[in-house]
């Protein structure tokens, strides 16, 4: 770890298509606040991308695209290594090696991997399988103990962690374990429009605001948001969707504003036409800026190319020094 930084931190974004709130809210703005106090690794998971995604046809823009989109939301490429997983070989190294500490019953318990399962019953591969270790070998290559991710991938962190108390445990103390991080608040999950789920990259796209979206796009996305005809009676509970649409807003609008519907829902008063485009001006206003300076990023490939290549450089540095440390206590070395 650089001196003076509080400790290491890491996490990962998929290269499958368009960053959105849920990125956002649940992952990069926590890499923009840690990126000055802690020693960060942010990478591009563009291997994790071929266990769902085998065509690659989009596979470079998608990676330009995840660095652009994150660069543009503050996330700053001298301060931190934002690198590609597939430029660092010892993370294929670190992987195959946690595999033999993996117990195919967890791997087939995981949740994520059985709703894969359920959507593509005809690409049930064993990558897909050990997603969970390979996610584990990304944090667990730097030594990070500190993850910033969503509410999603809270077992994900659970499995890397026992992987790293196994390896610890037969082969001797190499790694600490890691915690998914949210400055000690709850884990964000940033719920679909249609109130099915939450916000994805490959799946819900309808009901997933993306930080690319157009301002009508972005305008006719929330006017489609399921309501209903409001609280019959003053103080009603709030039906999931609604409770929703709040939930966005607290992400963009002012205190106020947010006030103000919370009393005229209270009071069986709330329009939630006015509610819903309220929220769409309030989404604009915190999309657009991010759009367009990812756009103006995405178009400058050399520059995204020197990003690349410095942020590999220094997640082979740290990746290097763990996997010596590793070949080590396993014995891997013969003379
Ligand atoms: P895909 O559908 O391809 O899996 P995704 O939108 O789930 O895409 P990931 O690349 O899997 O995105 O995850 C990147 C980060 O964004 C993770 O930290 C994850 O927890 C977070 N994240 C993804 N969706 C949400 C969401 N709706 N709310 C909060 N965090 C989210
Ligand atoms: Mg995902």
């Amino acid at each position: 770890m650089e001196n003076g930084k509080k400790g290491i931190v890491m996490s990962g974004i998929r290269s499958t298509g368009f960053l959105h709130l849920g990125n956002y809210f649940g992952a990069i703005r926590n890499y923009v606040r840690m990126q000055e106090e802690y020693s960060c690794y942010f990478m591009v998971a563009d291997l994790h991308s071929l266990t769902t995604h085998p065509d690659t046809k989009e596979l470079k823009p998608n990676v330009h695209r995840v660095l652009a989109e994150n660069i543009a939301c503050g996330l700053d490429p001298e301060k931190v290594a934002l690198y590609c997983q597939s430029h660092v070989y010892e993370t294929a190294e670190l992987y195959l090696l946690l595999n033999m500490l993996a117990y195919k019953g967890e791997l087939e318990k995981t949740t994520t991997f059985k709703d894969k399962v359920r959507q593509h019953p005809e690409n049930v591969n064993a990558g897909l399988l050990t997603y969970p270790v390979l996610q584990a070998a990304d944090i667990l290559l730097h030594r990070a103990s500190l993850v910033p991710v969503g509410k999603d991938q809270e077992q994900h962190l659970e499995m890397s962690r026992n992987f790293a108390n196994r390896f610890n445990h037969r082969y001797g103390e190499v790694f600490p374990e890691p915690f998914a991080f949210n400055f000690g608040e709850a884990l964000i999950k940033v719920p679909s429009l249609d109130g099915t789920g939450k916000m994805s990259k490959s799946e819900n796209q309808y009901a997933t605001i993306f930080l690319s979206d157009t301002d009508d796009l972005i305008r006719k996305k929330i006017m489609k948001a399921k309501t209903d005809a409001g609280p019959s009676a003053p103080n009603m509970p709030m039906p999931d969707y609604i409770e929703n649409i709040f939930l966005l807003m607290k992400l963009v609008s002012a205190p106020d504003t947010i006030q103000k519907f919370e009393e005229d829902y209270n009071k069986a008063a709330i329009r939630y036409g006015d509610m819903k485009k309220q929220l769409a001006e309030d989404m604009i206003q915190f999309v657009a800026p991010i759009r367009e300076k990812a756009e103006s990023i995405r178009q400058d490939q050399a520059y995204l190319k020197r990003i690349m290549e410095m942020g590999a450089e220094k997640a082979r540095i740290s990746a290097a020094a763990t996997m010596e440390k590793v070949r080590e206590a396993i014995g891997l070395k013969y003379y």
